[in-house]
């Protein structure tokens, strides 16, 4: 293509929303534009690399036995109301209603329809198992869309549902999925790593998700150094200290004791203030769990976990408390809250994390104003609590299945896999006939790529000063030529001859002539990050060579500028291997 003809409208600053750098360069380069909150044009560069990582999904899927569909967008409320999600996903779904007034929703994920779908027609074990997934727009209306395609309202995403005889099935289908994402993402030259999962409002049993590993990502994921497990922080389960959780308990705990505590309301000013450690403390938290008062407890010097919360009370949703109804269910304003009395008061419940068991001589606030109790032993004068795995992993836990050091890394989401079971097939009633002629519900997964977003994520591990730095197989064109000296007619033919060759090598080629200066094109040719420049101009073509650069390396090179012979082309080809190994790729596909 060239530029001269091409809709690239490059910027040479962001705008002021973008936060982050995936979100500059996206639209910096030409890629994107936003129309509203959370949703995007895709122009002609961006799309071209959109449909390349959905090309790669599609082969990758269809190499593991799925068959693409397209389901409708638009959903009928009844179908979500039997599985019962239209009362339960919240606001993220978007609801219309037609001229009838009939209720619909924009699909956030499809379970329902899909199956819908195979209810009617799947009869019978010997229809089983089968995979159906599409690349389709979706709509999630996300209370903070932002970071530009990373969490946007609307969003294209892969999405896979397998149906199943039997759980061994199912396992066997979970598992030709999982080992697809690891292709699909090596294929993309991304750095990732597959982790353990909450498997959030779509629910099911087990749950992997794909992280894109970049510093910038929302998600924290933590890994062993010593096995091969990995989980998202937000499920990581932390394991219960053998022997209690306050290492300065006192056996013979005494009676509670008041103490005024005026104005010291964070862990950390009534640590000062009483001059204790903050793993004497107890942490008390006041929560709206679906409505009701909930005190969650941990450790001074620990942060609760508001997912392994929410699992624990199994609720819709967790809130925490406005300051009106800390002090009403506390008696006192938000940093004096304890368990002590907690339940009576309030009506509701008082949760703690299993590190505290068998701890005592807690410090803890005595809902009440300015005071705190000491002496507290949760046993003894908590009345009744619920022990649960509440905690936030930190690096100084130990791996829950090895022991070993755990460590914390960014990761962005890019995909997840669940093994849903029957959550849907049974509410909907999508059986099979057994062998045997018995009636079974069909057991099911689910499998999600964010494209969209992968798009992003990409950016976001692959940048520098400069601008992008494309992974070849993402890359919008495989590479640019630059002709510095558009009016020099050596020059012109030269670029004209060398995109022409390289096209019929079967490379996608952007030619920048524009009648731009020099310093504009190399900008704009950063910016843009395709993997390999050949930068065409009077001077070295006086030297018969053309001049090259591997984009992510920063490599320069050159090549012989004779085209008439096989100089140019097998020069460009022992480079083009260079530019591709550098990204961990196999050598140049056969051209
Ligand atoms: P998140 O925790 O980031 O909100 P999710 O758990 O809601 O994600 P899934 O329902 O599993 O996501 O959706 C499958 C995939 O779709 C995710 O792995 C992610 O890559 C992508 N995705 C989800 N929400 C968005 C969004 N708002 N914008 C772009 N991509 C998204
Ligand atoms: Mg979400």
């Amino acid at each position: 293509m060239r530029w001269s003809h091409s809709y690239i409208p490059t910027l040479k600053e962001a705008p002021g929303d973008a936060e982050i750098i995936s979100h500059k360069l996206l639209v910096r380069a030409g890629m994107i534009r936003k129309l509203t909150s959370g949703v995007y044009t895709w122009l002609p560069l961006g799309l071209r690399t959109l449909n390349k990582a959905a090309g790669i999904v599609r082969a990758e899927m269809n190499r593991a036995g799925a068959q693409e569909v397209l389901m409708p967008m638009v959903i009928p409320a009844d179908l979500w109301r039997e599985s019962g999600r239209w009362d339960h996903y919240g606001k993220d779904l978007l609801r219309i209603r037609d001229r009838h007034d009939r209720d619909f929703c924009l699909g956030p994920t499809h379970e329902e329809v899909v199956t819908d779908l195979i209810r009617g027609e799947v009869r019978s074990y010997r229809q089983l198992p089968l995979n159906l997934y599409q690349i389709q727009t979706k709509f999630r209306d996300e209370i903070r869309p932002r970071f530009g395609l990373m969490r946007g309202r609307e969003f294209m995403m892969k999405d896979a549902y397998s149906f199943d005889r039997d759980d061994a099935g199912a396992d066997e289908s979970y598992r030709n999925m999982f080992e697809a994402y690891k292709r699909i993402f090596k294929r993309m030259a991304l750095r990732f790593r597959p982790v353990e999962a909450d498997s959030g409002a779509i629910g099911g049993n087990f749950s992997h998700e794909f992280m894109v590993l970049a510093e910038t990502g929302e998600d924290t994921i933590a890994y062993c150094t010593a096995c091969e497990w990995s989980a998202n922080v937000e499920r990581a389960a932390v394991r219960a200290p053998a022997a209690g959780g306050n290492p300065a308990e006192n056996p013979s705990c005494p009676a509670p004791e008041e103490v005024s505590t005026p104005g010291q309301h964070s862990i950390e000013e009534v640590c000062a203030f009483l001059k204790v450690p903050a793993e004497k403390l107890i942490k008390t938290l006041i929560y709206v769990v679906d409505g009701k008062p909930v005190a969650a407890l941990v450790r001074g010097d620990r942060e609760l976990n508001e997912i392994k919360l929410k699992n624990l009370l199994d609720a819709d949703s967790v809130e925490m408390a406005s300051p009106e109804q800390v002090e009403a269910w506390t008696g006192a304003p938000v940093g004096f809250a304890g368990p002590v009395g907690f339940a009576a008061r309030s009506g509701g419940v008082v949760v703690a994390d299993h590190g505290l068991i068998g701890g005592t001589d807690w410090i803890v606030g005595a809902n009440k104003a300015d005071a705190h109790l000491l002496h507290v032993d949760l046993t003894r004068d908590a009345g009744e609590l619920q022990y649960a795995d509440l905690a936030l992993i930190t690096e100084s836990d130990v791996c829950p299945h090895c022991g070993g050091a755990i460590r914390l890394a960014k990761g962005i989401e890019v995909g997840h896999v669940f093994k849903l079971g029957v959550k849907y097939s049974k509410p909907l009633n999508a059986v099979f006939l057994d062998e045997n002629g018995k009636e079974q519900p069909i057991v099911m997964g689910c499998y999600g790529i964010g494209v969209s977003r992968v798009v992003a994520a990409c950016i976001e591990q692959n940048n520098d000063e400069g601008g992008i730095l494309f992974p070849p197989p993402l890359a919008p064109f495989d590479l640019e030529v630059l002709n510095l000296d558009p009016k020099n007619p050596e020059a012109a033919a030269k670029a004209e001859e060398i995109y022409r060759l390289l096209g019929e090598e079967g490379l996608d080629v952007l030619l920048d002539d524009r009648e731009e200066r020099p310093g504009v094109k190399f900008k704009d040719a950063d910016l843009l990050g395709l993997p390999m420049q050949i930068v065409i101009g009077g001077k070295s073509l006086g030297r018969g060579v053309v001049e090259v650069k591997n984009r992510k390396t920063g490599e320069k090179g050159e090549l012989p500028a004779d085209t008439a012979n096989d100089g140019f082309l097998a020069a460009f080809r022992a480079w083009r291997a260079n530019v591709m190994a550098a990204w961990g790729l196999e050598a140049c596909p056969p051209f």
